[in-house]
């Protein structure tokens, strides 16, 4: 790392090691380095790139992750010289949310952002190559890869060009329909709840267990071509949507905040915000604190936030106690075994805007009038 403090770069790294393991990864072993600046041939210096070879042979490890966005040609040399498989952080965060993508458009709008990073790595690989052969005499290697190679990322990039207009148009559509069903809704005065969160907090799982006890009975205001917004009901009756959003990381590349830009301000156009946590995370505090910086980039404070600690079965009671202490409006759950799912639901309950007739029927209730006459 290059800046920040030792503890910055330390929860940093952890937090990668999570993200790895969310991919599905075994992490063995964490190598850290403090310079000035990255080295432009290998991000990391030269001593340090042999004393991770060494650790790679030694564990057999086969992906070496760093966290930072690599160049193209630093990636390429490093892969040159550990004999492995070297991904970024940003590679990493992607291939967790395509993992994740459960809807069509989620799935879309992941395809295009790693489309988009490939093809910025592609303009990367192009000029560092034309620099190259400039500098080079005929005969040198740069001038036998040019051709050929130069001619390759053209027809890449056309392919990839083609495709990311494709997807913006599929993704143009969705929206639209999307948007038709949620004006729709709006008119009805239908609240809607959002669930957001880290990424692997147990968003989806939430929404099944709280909806489950829901009506899920689809007609057109609710079959929406995602399948992750879900009709449910209040135990009195009233009808209100959940739907499960994407998952939120520290440093979300850009190219996802832009591709996840629409989902994102249904976020912020929503009623209610459930953010889960996941309470068996070492660190949940640092987990909430980067869900919200991505909430404040996408204007979505104004919501009004319950905190859902869930893992509860799988958490150290001190460390619930703790956030309990800080976060006093959360509830804590299971959505595993079921525990604290009634008193979410009743949270959620008394949070939901109501619409303004009933307000006029009840506010006498509240005064105590109708039960006086
Ligand atoms: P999302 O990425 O936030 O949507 O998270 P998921 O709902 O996909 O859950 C992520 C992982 O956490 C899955 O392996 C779930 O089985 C697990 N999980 C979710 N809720 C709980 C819980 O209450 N307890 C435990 N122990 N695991 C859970």
């Amino acid at each position: 790392w290059t800046g920040g403090t030792v503890t910055d770069a330390e929860n940093s790294m952890a937090e990668l090691a999570a993200l790895a393991e969310t991919a599905g990864s075994e992490v063995l072993e964490a190598v850290f380095q403090r310079r000035h600046s990255p080295d432009p041939a290998t991000f990391i210096g030269r001593g340090k790139v042999e004393a991770i070879r060494e650790i790679v042979q030694a564990t057999g490890a086969d992906t070496v992750i760093c966290d930072g966005e690599l160049a193209p040609s630093q990636l390429r040399n490093l892969e040159d010289r550990i004999k492995v498989k070297v991904v970024d952080r940003t590679a990493l965060i992607l291939d967790i949310f395509a993992q994740h993508a459960k809807s069509k458009e989620g799935q879309a709008q992941v395809e295009l952002a790693q489309l988009q990073y490939m093809k910025q790595r592609l303009r990367g690989w192009g000029g560092n190559l034309s620099r190259q052969a400039g500098g080079r005499a005929a005969g040198g290697d740069g001038i036998g890869g040019r051709g050929p190679g130069e001619t390759k990322i053209e027809t890449d990039r056309r392919r990839i060009n083609t495709k990311i207009a494709k997807l913006r148009r599929e993704l143009k559509e969705m929206r639209g329909t999307r948007e038709v069903k949620r004006q729709s809704r709006r008119r009805n005065h239908i609240p809607s709840v959002a669930i957001a969160g880290y990424t692997n907090a147990g968003k989806s799982s939430l929404l099944n267990r709280l909806t489950d006890a829901g009506v899920l009975v689809e007609d057109s205001l609710f079959a929406t071509l995602d399948p992750t917004t879900r009709r449910t009901t209040t135990s009195d009756g009233r009808i209100y949507t959940m739907s499960d959003t994407v998952g939120f990381v520290r440093h979300l590349p850009h190219g996802l905040v832009e591709a996840f830009r629409s989902t994102l301000e249904e976020v912020a156009d929503s009623d209610l915000l459930l953010h889960v946590v996941d309470g068996s995370h070492p660190d949940p505090e640092g987990q909430i604190a980067a869900v919200r910086e991505v909430l404040a980039e996408i204007n979505a404070t104004k919501v009004p936030e319950i905190i859902v600690i869930n893992k509860a079965d799988a958490a150290d009671p001190i460390v619930i106690s703790r956030l309990l202490a800080r976060e006093p409006h959360s509830v804590v759950v299971s959505a595993k075994t079921g525990d604290g799912i009634e008193e979410a639901l009743r949270t959620i309950e008394s949070e939901l805007p109501r619409p303004q007739v009933e307000f006029d029927v009840l506010l006498p209730y509240e005064r105590g009038d109708l039960v006086n006459r």
